[in-house]
Order: C-alpha cells, then structure tokens, then sequence
C-alpha cells in the first residue's frame, strides 16, 4: 500500500538516503531496523509527508504523493506518526488526545467518547484529568500513542518508541503495537536500534545501513539468511566465512574454506566462490566426542577468548578457521571450559547459509 521507488534525500550537500525501494504492504507491522544515523527517522518523514524526496517517488495506495498540496493533506489525515523526541506535552491529558480530534473539528460529544476509549486502548482509563507533566516516560509514551491512535489513521509512524524506556514500559509499548495492529487492522511502520525488538514485533523487516536498504525480508529472511556481509553483520550473525564450493551433490555442498571442509546445503555449483553465514547460536559446544548424526560439521578447536553477555556467553574457538559461538551461561558453566583448552565444535549442514560471491 506504501510503495518508495528509488528514494534520494539530501540534505544540502548532504546523501542521507540514496535509491531507497521498498513496499510496505496494508495492515503489516514493518519494522526499520538500523544503526542510528542511517536514515530511519528521514524515511519515516518522508513517508509521513512530512518532507519530500530529493529524488525518486512514493505511492501511497497508488496515490502519487508528490501531487498537490491538498492531496499531500489528505494523505497526511490517514496517517498519525509518533515522534522520537515528542513535543512536551502541556496541559491535562485529556486536552493532549482530543487537540488533533479538535482540529479535525470532530464534534464534542464524539471527542467525549473517543478519548476514554483511546486510553482504555492504552491502558490509562482515568488518566483523563492528570497534568501531563506528572507522568512517567512509560506513561507518556502511551499517551502519545493514544493521541495518535484516536483519529483512527491507517497508518501509524512509530519512530523508536521505546527507545528511552524501561524494559517493563518497553513491553508495554510493544503489546500495543500488536494490539493496535489485530484489533484495528492498522498499518504499523516503526523504526528501532533494536535487533530483538525488531525481530518480536515485525511481519516484514527492512535493515537500514548508512543511507540505503540492506535488505527487507521476514525476521527469519534477515536473520537466518542475511544478503550480504553489512546485513549478517548488523543481525549478529558473527561467524562469515569465505571459500569455494568443491562439491554439490543433491544439495549438499562441501566447502573449501582455507583448506578446511564444511558442509551446508545450498543450489551453488562445484568451483563457484561463496560466502558461508553461520549464526553463533547454531554452533553447539562439547568437550565430548558427540554422537549426533545430523550435525555433518564437527570441528576440534582451541578457545581463544570467552566473553560473557548477561545470560549468554560468546566463546571464541580457533579450529583453524575461527569460530565464534553464544551458548547460555548454563551451558558454559556446565560444560567447565576456559580460554585456552580445547572443545568439540558441532554444526548442521543446514544451519550454514550460503550465498555465491560473483
Ligand atoms: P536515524 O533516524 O536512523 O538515526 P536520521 O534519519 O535521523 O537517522 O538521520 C540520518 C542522517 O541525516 C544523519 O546524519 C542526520 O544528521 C542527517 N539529517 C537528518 N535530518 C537532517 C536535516 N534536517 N538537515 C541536515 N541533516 C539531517
Ligand atoms: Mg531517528
């Protein structure tokens, strides 16, 4: 419903976004995903017709939007878009969510029953008469989303929602954006730094790097089999390697990577040069010899540095190729291994993503 083709914007002498493509479909949670800095915030703008394009076009329902102002305003009023940095809100909060239906000259009695029910949406009935300036940053988080919400928008532009909220709040946040999605049927494009956050929320993801679209995909598209080296790197997957297929049987391939073999299963022809992804979650460490058949990879290597992450630990294995794995601290600790001995590497075939060089 949302389509950008071949979007440039500078600002000055400045390329933020250069040829960006996408296709945002009605009624999905699209999520931007991306480092700050790389464009996000300007593309939700440009989507919200806040801005235009320095160059290329973007069709809302097949509606050119770079047609006349009283188009660009019609197309506006079926969007609502919550800022990253929203303008302090004044006053009570009921005041907040009715200003936008004032201003649509939304009769009172509508007004009446329209706020009550956007805070119930967000979980703040009640709240009608409070100061906005008592509220929490959860709360106000919310009470911008419910301003957003009660004029009832096809789309909903959410820029970094929870990017300066609690883990508790950030929830919270989320659950709406699902809520307002199922029950309303409301387009959601948001846009975060957060990899998981990204991957819970969304039907479809775009992967922002400086100025142009990595990728977009589902979350099992962008994390499990990333385009390029810039896109696995920016969805964690760590262990990239580079090699040549020496053989391809039905499948499953054998691949030279600095005179070691692994196995993985792809449609790339003996001789092609290729790049092997493996997400470090998929490498299984043992300081037995494991009997599992199914993993055809099996490495011995020697642990050159181990991290840990909160819950998680990565291990770095030299095996004569380096391999990077993230097993739970459970595991770690069970397994009783250091830096410096030697553990057993183990990986599917099929947990090795490849993608032909040239
Ligand atoms: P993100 O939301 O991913 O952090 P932004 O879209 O905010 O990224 O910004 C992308 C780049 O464009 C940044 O380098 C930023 O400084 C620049 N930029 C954004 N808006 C303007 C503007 N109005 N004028 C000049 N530069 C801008
Ligand atoms: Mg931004």
């Amino acid at each position: 419903m949302i389509e950008l083709i071949g979007v440039y914007k500078n600002f000055g002498e400045k390329e933020v976004l250069r040829n960006v493509g996408m296709t945002i479909r009605k009624g999905e949670i699209f999520t931007l995903i991306g480092p700050s800095g790389t464009g996000k915030s300007t593309i939700l703008r440009l989507i919200n017709l806040l801005d235009v394009p320095t160059e290329g076009e973007i069709f809302f329902e097949g509606i050119d939007t770079s047609g006349p102002e009283k188009t660009r305003l019609q197309l506006r009023r079926r969007m609502s878009m919550v800022f990253q940095k929203p303008a302090a809100l004044r006053g009570d909060v009921f005041d907040n969510i009715a200003a936008p239906l004032r201003f649509r000259k939304v009769p009172v009695e509508d007004i009446r029953k329209r706020v009550p029910e956007a805070l119930e949406l967000v979980g703040l009935s009640g709240y009608e008469s409070r100061k906005a300036s008592t509220l929490s940053g959860g709360e106000m988080q919310r009470v911008a989303i419910a301003r957003a919400v009660v004029t009832r928008p096809e789309v909903l532009l959410l820029d970094e929602p929870t990017a300066n909220l609690d883990p508790v709040s950030t929830e919270k946040v989320e659950n709406l954006v699902h809520t307002i999605n199922s029950r309303f049927g409301t387009t959601i494009i948001l846009s975060t730094h957060d990899m998981d956050q990204g991957q819970r929320l969304a039907h479809r993801i775009a992967v922002v790097l400086s100025r142009t679209i990595g990728q977009t995909g589902t979350a099992h598209e962008i994390f499990y089999q990333p385009r390029n080296r810039d896109v696995a790197h920016m969805v964690g997957v760590e262990n990239i390697l580079e090699g040549m297929v020496k053989n391809n049987e039905e499948g499953l391939t054998i691949i030279d990577i600095e005179g070691y073999d692994i196995a993985a299963t792809s449609d790339c022809p003996t001789g092609s040069r290729v790049t092997a992804y493996i997400r470090p979650e998929d490498l299984v460490l043992s300081t037995a010899e494991f009997p599992g058949s199914s993993l055809r990879n099996r490495f011995l290597g020697r642990i050159t540095k181990v991290v840990a992450m909160g819950p998680m630990v990565k291990v770095r294995i030299d095996c004569g190729i380096r391999l990077i794995s993230v097993i739970t601290k459970r595991s770690f600790d069970e397994l009783e291994i250091e830096e410096g001995g030697s553990v057993h590497v183990y990986f599917k075939a099929s947990a090795v993503h490849v993608v032909r060089i040239d």
